[in-house]
């Protein structure tokens, strides 16, 4: 549940759910390789444009610029239209569809329930059918209407963190942990799993406290979701995020934190990461010359679980580690870029 036009178009939301190399891709949809209860499957990922998340059309989240992606004049038929196009070119003989709108798809004023309901109804067959969603709109009235064209939803929703200072102060999500306890439950409660998006380095901390932040969060949310997916933060156009790393007092994170975060956290939960751009200024990143090792090690293990896939090894770590024990002297501005 985040990014912008460019950092859609260049930094695609497969991150958001894990997904490993070996990708056909266009513009709206890819394939990838996922987890489903153990078993690494074939996953097909869908961009619908829509006209865009309500909330960030009302106010908007610090590092999420997906708004500029929306379509404010998108119809119901134009929704559906984008699904069938996608099924026409890759099938539907993937075990893992996940839709993303760049908002939240139980919301009707985003994708009108006659959208909502086919799109669904042509993946019923699906063995697990992902969707985005804000907690608001994970209700028992709308989960009783979905579940009746698709009993294997999995909804993902957007905790970032488990800290409601941090989500609504740096993060400005507007809601509390307590209501993403309720939607999980519900949805819990109609037979469906639940996927928790944490973020790794909002803004206003620093890489300790962001490395301190997504453990304690995934403590805190695991007992209430199924999956967590570990989303390492990047710069997308026409944010606050991207406003502070243009004036140098934000930096992405560090891929050795989210390295260290994924060990730490791998006893509690099943935990998917894929570090969406990178290696790049924009996206998470170490010194250049580990990144795309690292990044793959990653991905690895957003399949296997086992940490015995991280064995690289550079001399940036010990620049990493100054960093985390330095940093609050400069009161969270990044020392190194
Ligand atoms: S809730 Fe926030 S992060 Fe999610 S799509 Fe809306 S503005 Fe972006
Ligand atoms: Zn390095």
């Amino acid at each position: 549940m985040r990014t912008g036009r460019t950092s859609r178009r260049r930094y695609p939301r497969q991150a958001a759910s894990g997904t490993n190399g070996h990708r056909t891709h266009d513009r709206f949809a890819w394939t990838g390789l996922d987890l489903l209860n153990g078993e690494i499957v074939p996953s097909l990922t869908i961009l619908l444009t829509t006209k865009g998340c309500s909330w960030a059309r009302r106010d908007g989240c610090t590092m999420c610029g997906y708004i500029a992606d929306s379509n404010p004049d998108a119809q119901s038929s134009d929704i559906q239209k984008q699904l069938f196009e996608v099924l026409a070119r890759y099938g539907t003989g993937f075990k893992i569809a996940k839709l993303f709108t760049s908002g939240s798809f139980l919301d009707q004023e985003e994708v009108p329930i006659d959208a909502r309901d086919a799109i669904l109804s042509a993946l019923a067959d699906t063995p697990k059918v992902i969707v985005e969603s804000r907690p608001e709109f994970v209700t028992s009235e709308i989960l009783d209407d979905v579940v009746r064209f698709n009993r294997h939803l999995e909804v993902a929703i957007g905790l970032e963190t488990s800290n409601d200072d941090i989500r609504n102060g740096c993060i400005n999500k507007g809601f509390t942990f307590r209501d993403f306890v309720r939607a999980s439950k519900v949805a819990h409660s109609k037979g469906l799993t639940v996927k928790a998006y944490l973020l790794l380095k909002p803004p206003f901390l620093t890489e300790l406290e962001a490395l301190e932040d997504a453990i304690q969060s995934t403590h805190e949310a695991a007992p209430h979701a199924d999956t967590i997916s570990l989303n390492l933060c990047n710069v997308q156009k026409g944010t606050l995020v991207e406003a502070l790393w243009k004036k140098r007092l934000y930096r992405p994170p560090w891929l050795w934190t989210a390295v260290e975060v994924l060990k730490r956290v791998k006893q509690m939960a099943t935990i998917i990461c894929d570090p969406v751009g990178g290696g790049t200024a924009r996206g998470p990143h170490n010194c250049g010359k580990c990144d795309r090792q690292v990044v793959s090690e990653i991905k690895e293990f957003s399949l296997s679980q086992d940490s015995t896939s991280f064995t690289a090894a550079c001399t940036d770590q010990l620049l990493w580690n100054y960093v985390l024990e330095f940093e609050k002297f400069s009161y969270g501005a990044p020392l190194v870029p």
